[in-house]
This record gives structure tokens, C-alpha cells and sequence, in this order.
């Protein structure tokens, strides 16, 4: 029998005039998604996403799953549609959800009604389609205050849908209402989490990652390519841009005061990055940094990094407890490969003494031994695109 899901618009619908041009991107996101599952027929009304299996070799289950991984969908549920009379809505609920319902302790229902010419309201459904109920399961009781289960009804334009809870959404805002941006991307637990937070707010991600063969391993690049993959699964898809880093590093450590390493370095990771980002139409560059976790991440060190370019830099963890940071990327799944243990660039020329609180000024000075230019057109000359994206299941480790 024919299942509809319904996915419960966010912020979109606080949007005012943007709102169709929201409504139009998400329609698109949720689209995409679902080709790989067969046919559906995705159309937006009344604040909701409708997602229809058009014949029965629609991979119900698996579009389902990937519905949880659309920014700009709040909660969403499998309904079972069905014609606008009381008679069909307790039959489509008693086939669909009496299961679910002999299941619990307690019950109520909840209608909803935007089709205002239907002849009952909302509390006169509900209290039918819960009397009939309640008779047809007497060992279910009623509770309307704090029931176990809840049965939804919902009459809508064409039809009515009923359902059982809704479950959560990934939230945010539908993936390219917000322009794009470059992240940094290390193979450690926090740009990953970076990443995922600022494409939740409805932005496109591009990648970028310095790698530093022989010092860093082949496996250290597939790590970040299958991160890249990993945070994929809610931005869509993205191209990894790899740099090698090794002329820098070597330079770095052959010509600048030793305290100096990891902001030098770190500064032309942010110049390089800026100039792939403006090639690739970003608008920001994403960061893992965090207040105070290592010598590089002081507020004085962040404003000689910051300095080397122009662009906004966000850095959506700053504030953040290492905690908080390990329960998301547990929760969307990279922290598995994050704590893989191949060599990251950073940790190969690091100072045993790195200054907490340098000066632009102390850092340019250090950094005039080196031609700054043309290792970074160098750098550029060679860079490698990878392009990822989650279903891409024969990528990498
Ligand atoms: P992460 O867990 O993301 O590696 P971290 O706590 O190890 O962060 P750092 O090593 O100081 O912190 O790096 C700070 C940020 O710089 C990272 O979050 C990332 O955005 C960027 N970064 C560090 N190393 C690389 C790299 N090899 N390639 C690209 N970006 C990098
Ligand atoms: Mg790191």
C-alpha cells in the first residue's frame, strides 16, 4: 500500500520573500537525493516537502534514510494518504498505525485541518477517530495529556494523511540558499565538524587539504578523501582540492626561527586556500580552530593567521568544549575515521617551544627570509581535484 513521506519545513518558512526561492532549492536538494532510490514525485505545499514513490520498485526504505540528511527539513514522517471522509481516515489509520497503537499503553490523536471546507474541525476529527479507536483497542487507553503514542491526521488540500510520530530532521537550511565555501580540511576530528555546521546553515562546501609526502602517508590523503565523503552525506557533494606542502614545510624549517613553524605554515595554508577559494566562487573559508585547544589557537596567534587573507573565516567551533565537538562528529559519523592514526602535516615540523603570543609584525619579520610567492604558485601549479560524494562507495580505506 501506498506510503508518502512528509518533511515539515525549518527556518524556510520564516523566510518572507525568500521563501519560494527556499522552497524551490529544497525542492531540487530532496530531487537529487531521491533519484538513486527510483521514482518519486517530490512537490511542495502548504510549508511541506512531499515525497511520493511513483511504482513499486522505489526503494522506499533507503529514500527514507537519506531524508534524514536534507538540510531544511525539521522533522518528517511516513504517512498513508487517503480520501477526505472519517470513514477511510479510521481505516487508513487502523491499517497503517493499529499495530504501532496495540503496541502502547496509552494513545491520543492530533488532526490538523487546512482544508477549511472539510465539514469537521480539527477536535471533533480527533475526538471521532479516537472514540473508534478506543473501542477497537479497548487494552489501549486514552490519555490526552501525556499518551505513549500519538496518531496523527492531517486533511490537506488533495488528501488526508495520517501517521504516527514524526521524527527529527537535520535542520538548517537547504544547501545552496547560502553560497558556497572552502574548508581546511585536516584528517582530525574537528574540520569535519567544521564543515557540517556551516553546510548546515545552507552552504555549499569545497575542500581543501595540504599533505606533505613522504612525511605524511598516502593513507594520511585517503583518510581526508573518505572524511570529505563522510560529511558529503549532508552537503552534497563536494571536490577535495590536495596540495602538496612539502616544498613549504621543508623551506619553513630550513629558513624561519624555529617558534615560528606552525603560524608560518598555517598562514600560507590560508593564503593558498583563499586563492582556490575565490577560483572555485567561495565566499568564506571554514576552519576546525578552537580557543585555546593548542599554542596556534590563541587569540593572538588567530589574528596573525587571520591576517594573511581577506576573506570572512569561520570558525563555528571556537566556543566549543572538545565534548560537544566529539558527540556531533559521532552523530554524523566521521569521528570513526578521524581518530584513524596516520600523521596529519601539522604534527611533522612541529616546534618544541611555538610562541602562544606572537605579533604580525614578529611573524612577517620572520617570514621575509622566503619568497612566499613563488612557493605558493607552485604550490597552486600542482593541485589535485578530487571530487567525492556518499555514494561513492568504493572510495578510499
Ligand atoms: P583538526 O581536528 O581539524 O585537525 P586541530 O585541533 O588538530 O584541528 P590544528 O591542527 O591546529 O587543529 O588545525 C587547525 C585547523 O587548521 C584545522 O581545523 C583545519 O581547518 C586546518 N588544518 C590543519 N591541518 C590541515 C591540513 N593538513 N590541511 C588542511 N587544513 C588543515
Ligand atoms: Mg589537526
Amino acid at each position: 500500500m501506498k506510503e508518502i513521506f512528509l518533511l515539515k519545513l525549518g527556518e524556510i518558512v520564516l523566510k518572507g520573500a525568500n521563501k519560494r526561492q527556499f522552497e524551490a532549492r529544497l525542492r531540487q536538494n530532496v530531487r537529487r537525493r531521491m533519484k538513486r532510490f527510483g521514482n518519486f514525485d517530490v512537490y511542495i505545499m502548504q510549508s511541506t516537502v512531499y515525497v511520493e514513490p511513483k511504482d513499486e520498485e522505489a526503494d522506499v526504505d533507503g529514500a527514507w534514510e537519506a531524508c534524514h540528511s536534507i538540510f531544511g527539513v525539521v522533522s518528517l514522517c511516513r504517512s498513508r494518504p487517503c480520501e477526505k471522509n472519517m470513514g477511510a481516515i479510521f481505516e487508513a489509520v487502523e491499517n497503517y498505525l493499529g499495530e504501532d497503537l496495540d503496541c502502547a499503553k496509552s494513545f491520543k490523536v492530533e488532526s490538523k485541518r487546512s482544508d477549511k471546507a472539510f465539514p469537521l474541525t480539527s477536535i471533533q476529527i480527533s475526538q471521532e477517530i479516537g472514540g473508534r479507536l478506543a473501542d477497537a483497542h479497548p487494552s489501549v487507553r486514552v490519555d490526552v495529556r501525556n499518551p505513549d503514542y500519538t496518531v496523527f491526521v492531517e486533511v490537506r488540500d488533495f488528501a488526508a494523511y495520517v501517521h504516527g510520530p514524526a521524527e527529527p530532521g537535520a535542520g538548517g537550511l537547504p544547501t545552496g540558499v547560502g553560497g558556497r565555501a572552502m574548508v581546511l580540511l585536516s584528517g582530525g576530528i574537528d574540520s569535519p565538524v567544521a564543515a557540517y555546521m556551516i553546510a548546515k546553515r545552507g552552504v555549499e562546501i569545497e575542500a581543501v587539504h595540504f599533505f606533505s609526502y613522504p612525511y605524511t602517508s598516502q593513507l594520511a590523503k585517503d583518510k581526508v578523501v573518505e572524511l570529505a565523503r563522510l560529511v558529503t552525506r549532508y552537503s552534497g557533494r563536494m571536490t577535495v582540492n590536495i596540495v602538496s606542502f612539502t616544498e613549504i614545510q621543508e623551506t619553513i624549517r630550513d629558513n624561519c626561527p624555529e617558534e615560528y613553524f606552525t603560524l608560518i605554515m598555517r598562514r600560507f595554508m590560508m593564503e593558498i586556500s583563499q586563492k582556490l577559494a575565490l577560483r572555485d566562487g567561495c565566499g568564506a573559508l571554514i576552519t576546525g580552530e578552537n580557543l585555546g585547544q593548542v599554542a596556534s589557537q590563541t587569540m593572538e596567534a588567530m589574528a596573525v593567521t587571520g591576517a594573511a587573507v581577506d576573506l570572512p573565516v569561520f570558525m563555528p567551533l571556537v566556543g566549543m568544549d572538545k565534548e560537544e565537538i566529539v558527540t556531533i562528529a559521532r552523530k554524523i559519523g566521521t569521528m570513526e575515521t578521524s581518530i584513524l592514526p596516520y600523521e596529519d602535516c601539522c604534527t611533522v615540523f612541529t616546534p618544541k617551544h611555538p610562541k602562544t603570543k606572537p605579533t604580525l609584525g614578529q611573524v612577517l619579520h620572520a617570514e621575509q627570509a622566503l619568497d612566499r610567492q613563488t612557493l605558493i604558485e607552485h604550490a597552486l601549479s600542482s593541485v589535485e581535484k578530487i571530487k567525492v560524494s556518499y555514494h561513492d562507495d568504493e572510495s578510499v580505506l
